[in-house]
């Protein structure tokens, strides 16, 4: 993994400089960059971070476009464009981190020596060091899903950040290792899950949220604004063995696990118990992980296997769904939600 690269708008960077398509810009940065801007009140900063995974370019093409327009935030920008050697892999934004490498938003954790680790941790401390008022960091992801905002800590700041872009927000206090986590205390800190890859309204949604979001003077993140729709106490469900999942309409003669092809459909919906999760070949062993943040197993609590069906034991409302086998192998297949209070 390439150094990180450190540009000054203004002296390494300038409106001219920067192309007109976000493609010929990330060959520009030709690596790991943070960018930096003036801006109206330079005693304060914010932070905003994308392509920490190379296959999700909403928050990227955001900021180019963001960056052609001269901007003049209200305070000073730090802009981090994490991945861009995945992202320019052939064929480009297509990979969420390098074949044998690791998922650089699992990299904020205890220190590791290996590159991404250092990567992460470089990063992480020059975005500390300059004390900023927030940070939010955009996403997208595989299914079929709105955008919603994925808080770790979620108090009226946070809240008021996700605001921005969505009235979506899923309270996830897990420990996977991201940047956000690993910038809580330090300042309001949120990801923005912008919608699908390569869906124009997802763009949209990074794109209104972050001229926005950079534009404000005051963040006003104290007091309420737009009702929220909350989601609380995401349980994780992974399959235990990815080698033996597919996604289909039956069961497979070559897997143990089948999953719905179309199960994404059903993110933010309210999933009644009974409900249809896949198919499960005959002699085959339980397939499912499920964990909330204590860490207790509990799939068997959710699902049950009826007749050769996967089925859901209770109601609940599926996020993140993806209908990706490499997704679902190397990360989950989704999060089982509750809605919370609206604030
Ligand atoms: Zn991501």
């Amino acid at each position: 993994m390439p150094k990180l690269r450190r540009l000054e708008w203004g002296a390494y960077l300038e409106v001219e400089g920067i192309p007109s398509t976000e493609i010929e810009f990330l060959r520009m940065l030709a690596g790991p960059s943070l960018i930096a801007l003036p801006g109206s009140d330079a005693s304060r900063v914010r932070v905003v971070t994308t392509l920490l995974h190379g296959n999700e370019p909403s928050g990227l093409r955001a900021m180019h476009r963001w960056l052609r327009t001269d901007p003049r935030p209200a305070t000073r920008v730090l802009l981090f464009v994490a991945s861009v050697e995945t992202a320019l892999r052939d064929p480009i934004f297509s990979h969420r981190h390098l074949p044998g490498r690791r998922d650089f938003n699992r990299c904020f954790g205890p220190p590791a020596s290996d590159a991404e680790g250092l990567l992460a941790q470089e990063v992480l401390a020059a975005i500390l060091a300059s004390r900023p008022e927030c940070l939010v960091d955009l996403h997208n992801n595989t299914g079929h899903n709105p955008a919603y905002g994925v808080a770790v800590r979620l108090d009226d700041p946070e809240l008021g950040l996700v605001r921005f872009f969505t009235d979506r927000v899923v309270h996830a206090p897990l420990a996977l290792g991201t940047l956000v986590e690993a910038t809580i205390d330090a300042c309001p800190s949120v990801t923005i899950e912008c919608g699908r890859s390569g869906d124009p309204v997802a763009d949209e949604v990074a794109r209104i949220g972050l001229e926005a979001l950079l534009a404000r003077d005051e963040l006003d993140l104290r007091g309420p604004g737009r009702p929220m729709r909350i989601l609380d106490e995401p349980i994780r469900v992974c399959v235990t063995d990815p080698t033996t999942i597919d996604f289909g309409v039956g069961a497979g003669p070559d897997v143990s696990l089948t999953i719905s092809a179309d199960i994404d459909r059903h993110n933010f919906e309210r999933l009644p118990a009974g409900s249809t999760i896949g198919w499960m070949r005959a002699g085959s062993d339980w397939p499912l992980d499920a964990r909330g943040t204590d860490g207790r197993e509990c799939s068997r609590e959710i699902f049950r296997v009826r007749d050769g069906i996967l089925e859901t034991r209770c109601d609940f409302i599926p996020i993140m769904m993806t209908t990706k086998p490499e997704i679902a192998k190397s990360d989950c297949l989704f999060y089982a939600a509750r809605e919370g209070q609206r604030r």
